[in-house]
């Protein structure tokens, strides 16, 4: 496979799938631009060795030309972000684009127009992705966002180009590089931190990493499911009955498989869904009825805490609690806190998936750990052993 690092783009064109879906305000400003900053070494390693980049992305959920989804408005900020002109074509294909990227000099950028105002973008058409090839030598994916979609920008258009003129950009590489270095080459013991609402949204993970992990630390509201599985009670606590078996046969596989799994001792506890609730803290298989469960206790704040301080490997996805209300949040805190420690320390830790991209940033630890995927669906796709389309169609 052509590696990014390896290739010199002097003189080439390169059409770079990036994911420059930015959350705009009512005056088209950015008000996040993460992830327009997170494709700046592949666009920066293009025009250094004197390419040229011709960026393409989507932007929202446009029906049609919507001039509110526009990529016009991410112009300037993109000149200020690399220091560089970028010239912008009002559609992604046609003679505009056409001639914009015939005309393009090294060291340029052109940005095209909004892909997804072409409903042939989520189709994966063939045409329109052929379309877009012809505009340039060489193709970047490096939008790991949209790497689950076969869409035409992420899977349709790699047929165009032969395998060493298609390639991931650092972006795509860094993130299968660090869940590879968890479920691949993880040094033990290797702890999986799964967390978050549901046993039904997280089992597919559970059961793809079981064989590759030491220790499974179950946490948040899918916690209760195993706790009722097991015949504890559990109160007004989240669970999902027709997940009981499922639970069950978790722990079974796990113990076949010789993978502690840690349930948290204790609970902190509320009489109702809400910051202001009353709060007690239960056993966790004997929680009183009209109390749910919605944070760690203090005895599994301590001894999660002491188990991800020996691991040499973390993979962490979902919240310990609903860290979103400051009284439940603690868990999740201990928990983030623990992680970065262990990475200071040496560990290599990955954080994955939304919310626990959300809790690591809400206790500014994202600098902390070894790995924040962007990829949200993306990221959980391949935690739960899927092919990628956008990873498959480069690695063909
Ligand atoms: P997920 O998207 O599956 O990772 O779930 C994240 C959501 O789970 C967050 O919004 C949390 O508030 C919620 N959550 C975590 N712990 C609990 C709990 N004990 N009870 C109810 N919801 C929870």
């Amino acid at each position: 496979m052509t590696s990014i690092d390896n290739f010199n783009f002097k003189n080439l064109k390169a059409i770079v799938r990036v994911d420059f879906n930015v959350p705009l305000n009512d005056y088209f400003e950015i008000t996040d631009d993460t992830r327009m900053r997170a494709a700046l070494p592949t666009i920066k390693k293009i025009l250094n060795d004197g390419g040229s980049a011709i960026l393409m992305s989507h932007l929202g959920r446009p029906k049609g030309r919507e001039e509110k989804y526009s990529l016009k408005h991410l112009v300037n900020h993109l000149k200020e972000l690399t220091g560089v002109e970028v010239i912008f074509a009002n559609d992604c294909i046609g003679p505009e684009a056409e001639e914009k990227a015939a005309n393009l000099k090294p060291g340029q950028i052109l940005l095209l127009e909004n892909l997804r105002f072409h409903p042939e973008e989520k189709k994966g058409d063939e045409n329109f992705a052929k379309q877009l090839a012809a505009l340039a030598d060489v193709y970047v994916n490096d939008a790991f966002g949209t790497a689950h979609r076969a869409h035409a920008s992420t899977f349709t258009i790699a047929k165009f180009f032969p395998a060493d003129k298609k390639m991931f950009g650092y972006l795509i590489e860094k993130e299968i590089k660090s869940v590879d270095k968890v479920l691949k080459e993880g040094q033990s013991p290797v702890l999986a931190i799964i967390g978050g609402a549901k046993v039904s949204s997280k089992i597919t993970i559970i059961e793809n990493i079981l064989p590759k992990i030491d220790v499974l630390m179950i946490g948040g509201g899918m916690a209760y499911t195993f706790f009722k599985a097991l015949g504890g009670k559990t109160g007004s606590s989240l669970v999902e009955d027709d997940y009981l078996d499922t639970a069950k046969e978790v722990m079974e596989k796990a113990k076949a498989q010789n993978v502690k799994v840690l349930l948290p001792a204790d609970s902190l506890c509320a009489d109702a869904f809400a910051n202001d609730a009353n709060t007690k803290i239960f056993p966790s298989d004997d929680i009183a009825d009209g109390w749910m469960g919605l944070d760690l206790g203090e005895k599994a704040r301590e001894e999660y805490k002491n188990t991800i301080l020996q691991a040499k490997t973390i993979l962490w996805n979902g919240p310990m609690g609903v860290f979103e209300m400051d009284k439940f949040a603690k868990g999740t805190e201990v928990v983030a806190k623990a992680v970065a420690e262990a990475t200071q320390n040496g560990a290599f830790s990955v954080v994955g998936g939304g919310d626990s991209v959300a809790a690591v940033n809400k206790f500014h630890l994202a600098d902390k750990v070894s790995h924040v995927s962007t990829g949200g669906g993306a990221m959980l796709e391949y935690l739960e052993g899927k092919t990628l389309p956008g990873i498959a169609a480069i690695m063909k």
